[in-house]
């Protein structure tokens, strides 16, 4: 007796638990019909939610009687292909994430909640046989349907909703209804365009609107070893200063993939800097160019993501999350600025888009470029061990010239408001030039602490372990972690004494001071208070890039990527604050700063020069940096980190715990640490070159312990073999994940942290 073969479908839910989650299918659904990919309801608990297919089974662990049944299913075409699933499916495992919250977080908002978001194609609006035949004299009087009539009849293939609405005006739309209903007028679905073929070449000449530069030798010898290997998975480092030219060589690169009928994947910062970089393609390219950023709605963010999905956008360049965007063609990957921190996401799911770039390409046997000024000790690394191809652009393209750096030693000069009398001749002398000076600062607000000269009291916040900022312009005190608010108080908390100082200069000060020292000049700050309006930090770097004989002041905000092509002096006011600091990259985070706010300076033929001010001229760091160049700082930080047997020597994860007393995040991490002893033992005897590469480091405060009322701990766990680094963590979340009373807190497990804090 043969028993009937059972469909059960496995699927991804949202939820904080990690695990596939099983479901049966109904008689009346044929079983070919459901792809993995598709979107389906599902009940719940008590409730029913939008799940995604992953595939399809005869077997369960569980009890049939207790599966349920599949609610309906949602697509009829997967809306995620093969190769993003098999991405995400990596993602959850090796970030030791809930499947269905990865899943959930890789599609765009509408596909979360709208059961019917999944229509692809277009609909079309056309003229039916009856129409054409009809007698339109008889429609005199309906104006608004003739005029429909009379636009279809110029495109017999039919028009969309918004290419109608360009002309219409009116009540247009309750005509096109009549006309619909009385069958003048009829609609349809187009299929979104099919995949192109291999090859299919026919239209390379439009692609190209105009033709790059004249490339010099070393953008030259780089666009060539790229060319040998564009179409097999081959990782590139392209090394090269500000200005030398990397864009123009990815634009050279993306021209042989389009050439290939191929689309290109560019990843960016989180920065306002996609608007030029899109000027720069679009002038280069006719294809379909688009950035994905966060400022799009769901709406926008939706209708990119299909068309990308589609093939109609060949281009997309976008910020993190974009590297989980279906790609049908994908050709290529480049991740520019790949050194910058906010290809990290700090909170959820804590990936980093270019470790999953990097397997999206392995995964699809395509190239991957990676582009900085500064590369990460990561690539450098990768480089060094031959996983990389290392390509060095040492040259500013162009008339260019690098600029001239140095040190201002402030110790024994007198600061007026955290400005030396050297810095102030200098900055002088750039704008009696007709030239701009760019000012940075890595702190908003007025000041960083404001203290009473009486009794010594410092306005702490009073839910995280920081002090509050004063803000000049809005008269309050604010922490920069909580974002709580406190209205200045006249005088003192603790004793009532009226004299409270205000100590430390953040941007809003130095725009006070520099006004002050050069009442006759333009100023303009640039920092996340002044370009809280949308589109103020646009018009603001127009203003920026226009002016002439103009101060601007700015936080990090202005150190990536923007051009200025009439600053020749930057200055960065204060560098002592990276200079000492307890993590291990700080040292790396700040010579990646000083070269990047130094790439502001003197582009185009404008010679720059870089000023720093800072209390320790010795400093050796400091010094290789500037005599050696950034490769030289990074010769010596990855020999310290091999030393040290720090990342990339080492591998890393970070478990954080999260609750309303100490006691409570403390019981937590001792418990995961007891675990992970346990672990770290049974690996030991059972691999014989485990021995004592696991190794732990707390459970200890966060640098932050308090921060919103919360106290936060953490435990650090550290291997060379990443092996046992997944292992240890496995394990851990299977006992945690049994044991109910453990899970009083809110934690998360951070693999390859960049911020351990
Ligand atoms: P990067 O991306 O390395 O900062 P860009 O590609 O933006 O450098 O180039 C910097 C400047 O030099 C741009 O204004 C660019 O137009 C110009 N440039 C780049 N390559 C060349 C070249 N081969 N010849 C002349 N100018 C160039
Ligand atoms: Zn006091
Ligand atoms: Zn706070």
């Amino acid at each position: 007796m043969s028993e009937k073969k059972l469909n059960i479908i496995q699927v991804a839910v949202p939820t904080p638990l990690r695990r596939k989650f099983d479901y049966l299918l109904s008689d009346v659904i044929n079983p070919d019909h459901v792809l993995p990919g598709m979107r389906v309801l599902v009940p719940f608990g008590r409730t029913k939610k939008i799940a995604i297919v992953l595939g399809k089974t005869s077997e369960t662990e569980i009890d049939i009687k207790k599966l349920r049944t599949i609610s309906k299913i949602l697509d009829k075409k997967p809306i995620l292909p093969e190769d993003i699933i098999k991405l995400l499916n990596w993602v959850a495992s090796y970030y030791h994430h809930p499947i269905g919250e990865v899943f959930q977080s890789a599609l765009p908002v509408h596909y979360r909640k709208k059961e019917s978001a999944s229509e692809q194609g277009v609909t079309l609006w056309s003229l039916t046989d009856i129409a054409w035949q009809a007698d339109w004299s008889q429609l005199k009087r309906a104006v608004r349907q003739r005029s429909i009539l009379e636009q279809l009849k110029n495109t017999p293939e039919g028009l969309t909703k918004q290419q109608l609405a360009s002309e219409q005006e009116g009540q247009w739309q309750a005509a096109l209804k009549v006309l619909c209903e009385k069958n003048w007028v009829s609609s349809r679905t187009k299929e979104p365009r099919q995949k192109r073929n291999e090859g299919h070449t026919d239209s390379q000449i439009e692609m190209i609107k105009n033709q790059g530069l004249f490339l010099n030798h070393e953008q030259q010898s780089a666009v060539e070893s790229l060319r040998q290997n564009k179409t097999v998975y081959f990782a590139s480092l392209i090394d090269g200063i500000t200005g030398s030219g990397k864009t123009e060589v990815y634009l050279s690169f993306i021209e042989e993939q389009l050439k290939n009928a191929r689309q290109v994947l560019v990843l960016v910062p989180e920065i306002g800097l996609t608007p030029q970089l899109i000027n720069r393609f679009e002038h280069r390219f006719s294809v379909k160019i688009q950035s994905l950023h966060s400022a799009l709605n769901n709406t926008q963010r939706m209708k990119i993501w299909q068309q990308t999905a589609n093939g109609e956008i060949r281009i997309l360049i976008g910020t993190r999350s974009a590297v989980f965007t279906p790609m049908p063609e994908l050709g290529a990957i480049i991740i520019d600025e790949e050194h910058d921190l906010s290809f990290k996401q700090q909170d959820g799911i804590r990936y980093s888009a270019k470790d999953i770039a990097l397997v999206r390409a392995k995964n699809a046997d395509i190239p991957i470029i990676l582009g900085s000024a500064t590369p990460s000790m990561e690539s450098l690394y990768l480089c060094q061990r031959g996983k990389m191809a290392h390509l060095k652009l040492r040259q500013r393209a162009g008339n260019a010239k690098p600029p001239e750096v140095h040190l201002i030693d402030v110790r024994g000069q007198y600061l007026q408001h955290g400005m030396s009398r050297t810095l102030i001749d200098l900055i002088k002398q750039h704008l009696a030039r007709e030239n701009q000076v760019l000012l940075f600062q890595n702190r908003r607000g007025y000041s960083p602490v404001l203290l009473c000269n009486k009794c010594g009291w410092i306005s702490h916040c009073h839910r995280c372990d920081a002090k509050l900022t004063y803000h000049r312009q809005r008269n309050h005190l604010r922490c920069h972690h909580c974002q709580i608010e406190q209205p200045l108080p006249m005088q003192c908390p603790e004793c009532g004494h009226a004299d409270l100082s205000q100590l430390g200069m953040g941007t809003e000060r130095v725009e006070k001071v520099v006004r002050e020292i050069f009442p006759e000049i333009d100023v303009v700050r640039i920092d996340r208070d002044t370009t809280q309006r949308k589109g103020a930090l646009q018009s603001m770097l127009e203003l920026a890039r226009d002016g002439k004989q103009q101060i601007l002041i700015g936080t990090q905000m202005l150190a990536k990527g923007h051009h200025f092509p009439n600053v020749t002096l930057v200055a960065i006011l204060d560098i002592d604050q990276g200079l000492y600091s307890i993590d291990f990259r700080a040292p790396e985070r700040l010579a990646q700063l000083i070269v990047q706010v130094s790439g502001r300076a003197g582009r185009e033929e404008k010679k720059g020069q870089v000023a720093l001010q800072t209390s320790h001229p010795e400093d050796e760091m400091l010094n290789t940096l500037l005599n050696q160049g950034y490769s030289g700082f990074a010769d010596k930080a990855l020999a310290e980190r091999k030393e040290l047997l720090l990342p990339p020597y080492a591998y890393q994860a970070l478990i954080r715990a999260e609750a309303n007393k100490i006691e409570k995040y403390q019981t937590f991490l001792e418990y995961c640490f007891q675990v992970l002893t346990q672990v770290k033992q049974l690996i030991e005897t059972t691999d014989a070159d485990a021995d004592s590469d696991i190794q732990f480091l707390g459970p200890i405060p966060a640098p932050m312990e308090k921060k919103a009322g919360k106290f936060r701990g953490q435990l650090l766990i550290q291997t060379c073999q990443r092996k046992h680094l997944h292992q240890s963590l496995n394990s851990l979340i299977q006992t945690v994940e049994a044991n109910k009373a453990a899970q009083r807190v809110r934690w998360s497990i951070d693999i390859d942290p960049q911020e351990i804090y």
